[in-house]
This record gives structure tokens, C-alpha cells and sequence, in this order.
């Protein structure tokens, strides 16, 4: 368990520096921004047009895809012209797929060349077959004959390299050994780096890209445990593949990239949207800030700062099952359930209502958080069907009070407390005064405290009580450290209970406001939790309107695949092989598929990468040629060619024939929500602000 110094604290990680042209990668460096041109790259006023305002708005490396040699040999033309408009010290990066030729022109022209090993010097085709160990041995001859020129041209250059592995687009020989896994796309990764090494060349920056946040955040602490054994020390470029648009795209971004940066991992990032790509540069800066202003000094100690889970593998943390009021459950094989706060008990009320509306019918709020400043404001609470109270109790009251005013406290409601090291007393009360009244008491103490109280909480059921943590307090261990220690001291005393994430980011740590930080905040934390397996409740606290919280929380459960609530889409960021227009085409067929709950989607702009990138989709949609689309049943093309207009008629038709289409009564309300009289690109400047 090597791949960070701390889980509990953001503490970087030690790497080389690489030189892209001017601007260095990895060591002291801050985190670099970059994003991609989606224009055709033969059309070189267009893509130096694009690269301009990517520098503009702060992209500090720009890639354009080479999908071939003629696209490769534009790239002179495009750096010439890109640095007479004054941005000479902003590099270029071709992308290539396929073709060893196009990079080795690349190389001439661009300050860096990205190459996929799963595509680089092999044919995929899905083969499945055994290799022996010569037949193998074989194999890794010919990569090594294959890229060797490109390592040998790049180190005279001066040029660096990216070694980018995506999820799904590994070669056969990989996918027949180590199966489409994280472990196979680092070995696919650790194939090209010993090619480099060989030749003794370092330049070199590496990526694990995946559309899914876990697989993309277990392979890259997987790539880091292998480098370190092999005395690799390369800058990782971070992101997340076919992220998507709008709220889920950034949500998805987050949590990838956030996870890995918090753990002091990343030197260079892209967050992919299907938007304009000037749109990723604030949301990457953001993210990279957030991350920045984490940055703990090395600790004195050499030993590293573990916490007992897998880093490789998500298990989900075991939890003894509870029932709440309403008809609720927490347990194994129950999805995290999702609490609103709501405030006092006045603003019930006006609440309710629009909690309780039909638009809410696949997102409701479970939980309610109401503040209650007095004992006797237990009595006066409604009768809550579906869903279960959650009463945060303010410090003066005591559990005597409580005892003797709360007669009408419904069965699993739930008592939020806080309690520190010399509550000891206090605690045990509250633990007699739910276990009789059959509620649960949610501990509110980080783990320290907890600790102290070791005694105390073996000595109390486990079968009613939640753990949770209200704030981060020290600001050298974030929020996530600190759950991750508020885990182990659970595990220490022997305690199931759930853990409730509570998103409550105090102002020291959210200085600014926006509804983009927030969201990154929630992603940062509920995100990488989730993706470690732990947390059955979860609360964004930092939404005003308790709707909009409701709708946030679920679409951070769905973006770190631990509750789906609707359509999952996969949709490329687009770039220069791009078939047909993704942003409109995305949008469209949300309209017309995204109440199907639980199917997988994918919109891919080409062929070429599409059908490898869309990983473990249920339908594909991708450009098959100009104004052609291929619909995808998983990994299988089942129709070829069909014109762009009949596209979506069809994809609906597979979805029924597939028995995965249900009726589209929620459209109307998400059509009427999403777009309203405003329109989309509304929507985009929102996220801006
Ligand atoms: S799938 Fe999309 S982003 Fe990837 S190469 Fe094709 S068009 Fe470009």
C-alpha cells in the first residue's frame, strides 16, 4: 500500500520533472491545465483559431489530434502560426492512435506526442486466444521494434512523451493476459516504459484513463505502486475519459481527478466535457486550486500514513442493516441513502411540498434534516411518510430533556449529537434514550475523539448508531482523511455502523462561493469516499435549496457509481476525428433516453477509438463515417451505416427490442426542467458562475 506518503493528508507526490517545451511537468511545478482542439486538424486556421482561445482563457498545453500522416504534417503549419500569434510558449501535443508514421512526423513539429499502447503497434479485434510464453516474448519484440524509433527520434528532439492508456482500448495480447482491468492497462503502460528505459529515455508522463471514476482511480494508484518498485518516478496526467456535459461531466471529473490529487497524486490534468473545450479550463483550474491549497510539507517520518482498505480493489465497508422510519433500510445491500437539510422545523412547510413533487419521484430526499433548538420541538414534528427524520440537537439540550418530552418521537428517527473525548457520560445517555425510544443516535466526533471513547462505544449497541463529522477542522487533513481515520477507528472498536458523509465545507476551506466550487467540494469528498467504499448516507448541506441538494446528491451517488438514478451516458469530449456534432447530438438523445434508470449509453464521435473507449456501455452510438452512425449492443456492432437522421429512431428501437426501454413519463418534467424557456446554452454559463 505504497502508492501515496499519506491517505490522511495531501502530500505530493515525489516525481521527475518533465520538460513540454517550456513548461515542466511533475517535481516543483504547480499542476498544469491542458485541454484539446476538436477541430480538423487539416484545417489549420481552425485549429490554431481553437488553440488561441484554449491559451487564452489559461491552457497551458494544447493537444491536437494527428489521425494520420497528412493531419501530422499540419502541425508544423499550425506551431508556426500559433507561435506568430504570441503563444510560443504554450506546447502542442499530437494525439495518435494506430499509426507509428503519424507520430513519427508528429515528433518532428509538436513539443510532445501522446501515443495509446493499446493501439500503438497493435490491431485490436477482440481476439481471444492463449499466448504462450515465446508467442508473447514475440509480441513485446515487435512493440519494442515498433516504438523504439519514436523514443530514439523524441530523446534527440528534445520532445516528450505520453504514455496514454485508456480503460477498453487495451491490445489483445494485454486484454487475453490481465483481462480489461486496471492491472492490465498499467502492464500495458509498463510495456512502453521499459522500451523508453531501455533506450535510456525519460521524458516520459503517463495516463489511465477510464470513464469510470473507480477503475481510472485504481489503476492510477496501481501504475504509481509498480513505478515505485521499478524506480520509475514519471509525472501522471490525470483525467477522466467521456466524462459527458454539463452537472454529471463536472461531477464525474471530480471525483476522478479530485480523489487522485488529494492523495497527492497528478501533475498535469484535463478534464474532458462534451462542451466547447474552453469550458474545461475553469473547471480544471478550479479543481487544481482546490487541490493546491492542500499541499501538506513531507513529514518528517518515512513511514507513510495508511489506513487498513485495499487501495486496488473496492469492497464496500460492511455495515450491520438498520430500518429507519418510513419504510427505510441501511444495510450491505442497501444504496446510500441520500438526507436533505431542510433547517428548522418552520421551514417544513414550505419544504415539503416541493420535496415530496413527482419530479423528485427517482431522487427523493430519505432523510430530513431538521435543526431543533429545544426538547419540545421533538413532539411538534409531522408524521414523515416516506422517508425518516434526522434532528440535530442543539449542544444546551440533554438527554434527560429528551426523555421526558419526546413521547412522540416516531421509531428510527434518528438524533444527529456531537460529542468530544469528556462526553463519555453524555453519550452513554443518548445511546439509552434511542436504544429506548428505537432511534438511532448519529455521533458527530472526528477521530480522535472517538478513540477516547473507545470504551464507551464497545460498551453501547452498534445496531443504532451512525458515525459521521460535521467540519473539517485542522486544514492539513482533509476531509476525506479525516473519514477515512474516522473508518479505521471504527473498525478498531469493532463497530458496524453506517458512516454518514456530511458535505458541510466550512468557509476556511470554500472561500469561493460558486456553485461550481461547491460542487467540486461535494464531488472531492463524497466522491472519493464512495469510491473507497465507504459511506451509506450521504448530505450536500451546502445547498441553499433543499431541491437542488436532493438533485446534486444523486447525481454525486451516480457519478461515483454507488446509486443510479437515471440514464448513464458515456459521450466523448470530441476532437478532430469527430463525425458528427456531439454537443447537439448528446443533448438530443438525453432528451429522448434519460429516463431509462440504469442503462449505460455511450455517444462516440468516431470509430476509430469509439467502440474501445465506450468500455462497458450497454447501447453505442458512434460516427461511422460522415453522416453515418453504428449502433453498438455492448461491444458488438449490430447495424453499420445508417443515416444520421433514422440514427435515433433506431438506437430507440434496439433499446426496445432489447427490453431495457420503459415509458418516457419523465421527460416531459426533465425537458421542461432542463431547458424551460432559457434554453441549453444557459445552462453552460451557469456552471461558470
Ligand atoms: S471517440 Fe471522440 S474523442 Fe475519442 S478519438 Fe473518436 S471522436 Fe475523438
Amino acid at each position: 500500500m505504497s502508492y501515496c506518503v499519506s491517505r490522511f493528508r495531501t502530500v505530493r507526490r515525489r516525481t521527475i520533472e518533465v520538460k513540454v517545451g517550456a513548461v515542466g511537468v511533475g517535481a516543483d511545478n504547480p499542476i498544469r491545465l491542458q485541454s484539446m482542439t476538436t477541430s480538423d486538424t487539416q484545417d489549420v486556421a481552425a485549429t490554431v483559431k481553437q488553440s488561441i482561445a484554449l491559451a487564452e482563457v489559461g491552457c497551458e498545453i494544447v493537444r491536437i489530434t494527428a489521425p494520420n500522416v497528412s493531419a501530422a504534417k499540419c502541425l508544423k503549419d499550425i506551431r508556426a502560426q500559433f507561435s506568430a500569434a504570441g503563444f510560443s510558449h504554450i506546447p502542442l501535443v499530437a494525439d495518435i492512435h494506430f499509426l507509428p508514421s503519424a507520430a513519427m512526423e508528429a515528433v518532428e513539429h509538436v513539443e510532445k506526442v501522446r501515443v495509446n499502447p493499446g493501439n500503438y503497434a497493435d490491431k485490436k479485434k477482440f481476439a481471444v486466444r492463449e499466448y504462450s510464453e515465446s508467442d508473447y516474448d514475440a509480441e513485446l519484440q515487435r512493440l519494442h521494434d515498433a516504438f523504439s524509433p519514436l523514443v530514439k527520434r523524441a530523446r534527440e528532439l528534445g520532445r516528450a512523451l505520453r504514455i496514454g492508456t485508456n480503460h477498453g482500448s487495451l491490445s489483445d495480447r494485454i486484454m487475453n493476459r490481465y483481462g480489461d482491468t486496471p492491472l492490465g492497462m498499467v502492464e500495458s503502460a509498463l510495456e512502453f516504459l521499459r522500451i523508453a528505459a531501455a533506450h535510456n529515455y525519460h521524458q516520459l508522463i503517463l495516463s489511465m484513463k477510464s470513464s469510470n471514476p473507480k477503475v481510472m482511480i485504481q489503476a492510477y494508484r496501481l501504475l504509481v505502486e509498480r513505478m515505485e518498485c521499478e524506480n520509475m518516478f514519471y509525472p501522471l496526467h490525470l483525467g477522466v475519459t467521456e466524462a459527458g456535459d454539463g452537472e454529471d461531466g463536472r461531477i464525474k471529473s471530480a471525483i476522478g481527478i479530485g480523489s487522485l490529487l488529494l492523495d497527492g497524486l497528478g501533475d498535469t490534468i484535463r478534464v474532458s466535457l462534451t462542451e466547447d473545450s474552453v469550458y474545461e479550463i475553469p473547471v480544471a483550474r478550479a479543481i487544481a486550486d482546490k487541490a493546491m491549497s492542500r499541499w501538506s510539507p513531507l513529514p518528517a517520518s518515512p513511514e507513510r500514513e495508511n489506513d487498513r482498505l485495499d487501495p486496488y480493489q473496492f469492497t464496500r465497508r460492511a455495515i450491520l442493516p438498520q430500518t429507519l422510519s418510513g419504510g427505510i433500510s441501511l444495510g450491505p445491500e442497501q444504496p446510500p441513502r441520500v438526507v436533505v437539510r431542510v433547517g428548522p422545523p418552520e421551514n417544513l412547510a414550505a419544504v415539503l411540498p416541493s420535496l415530496h413533487s413527482p419530479k423528485l419521484k427517482e431522487t427523493p430526499a430519505e432523510g430530513l434534516l431538521v435543526s431543533i433548538d429545544s426538547a419540545a420541538a421533538l413532539n411538534t414534528l409531522p408524521v414523515l411518510d416516506p422517508g425518516f427524520f434526522v434532528l440535530e440537537l442543539a449542544a444546551g439540550i440533554s438527554a434527560e430533556a429528551c426523555a421526558s418530552q419526546a413521547a412522540r418521537l416516531r421509531p428510527g428517527t434518528v438524533l444527529l449529537k456531537s460529542f468530544t473525548r469528556t462526553e463519555a457520560t453524555s453519550l452513554r445517555e443518548f445511546a439509552a434514550f434511542a436504544q429506548a425510544q428505537n432511534c438511532v443516535l448519529a455521533i458527530d466526533a472526528p477521530a480522535p475523539e472517538l478513540a477516547a471513547l473507545a470504551d464507551t462505544l464497545r460498551s453501547i449497541s452498534d445496531t443504532k448508531l451512525w458515525f459521521t463529522l460535521s467540519t473539517p477542522t485542522d486544514p492539513t487533513v482533509h476531509a476525506t482523511g479525516a473519514y477515512r481515520q474516522l473508518a479505521q477507528t471504527l473498525q478498531d472498536v469493532g463497530s458496524g455502523a453506517p458512516i454518514w458523509i456530511r458535505n458541510t465545507a466550512a468557509t476556511a476551506v470554500l472561500p469561493d462561493p460558486s456553485f461550481l466550487s461547491r460542487l467540486l467540494e461535494a464531488s472531492f469528498l463524497t466522491g472519493t469516499l464512495l469510491c473507497d467504499g465507504l459511506g451509506d448516507v450521504v448530505s450536500i448541506e451546502t445547498e441553499a435549496d433543499p431541491v437542488r441538494a436532493a438533485r446534486l446528491t444523486y447525481n454525486v451517488l451516480q457519478g461515483a457509481g454507488a446509486r443510479i438514478s437515471k440514464t448513464e451516458f458515456v459521450a466523448c469530449p470530441s476532437c478532430g476525428r469527430t463525425l458528427f456534432d456531439l454537443q447537439t447530438t448528446t443533448q438530443r438523445i438525453r432528451a429522448q433516453t434519460g429516463h431509462l434508470k440504469g442503462v449505460k449509453l455511450a455517444i462516440m464521435g468516431c470509430i476509430v477509438n469509439g467502440p474501445g473507449e465506450m468500455a462497458d456501455a450497454d447501447f453505442g452510438y458512434v460516427g461511422g463515417a460522415p453522416g453515418k452512425i453504428n449502433l453498438y449492443v455492448g461491444k458488438n456492432c449490430v447495424q453499420y451505416n445508417i443515416p444520421q437522421e433514422e440514427a435515433d429512431a433506431r438506437l430507440i428501437a434496439l433499446i426496445k427490442a432489447q427490453g431495457k426501454w420503459i415509458d418516457p413519463e419523465l421527460i416531459r418534467v426533465w425537458l421542461a426542467d432542463a431547458q424551460g424557456s432559457r434554453g441549453f446554452k444557459f445552462r453552460w454559463s451557469i456552471w461558470m458562475g
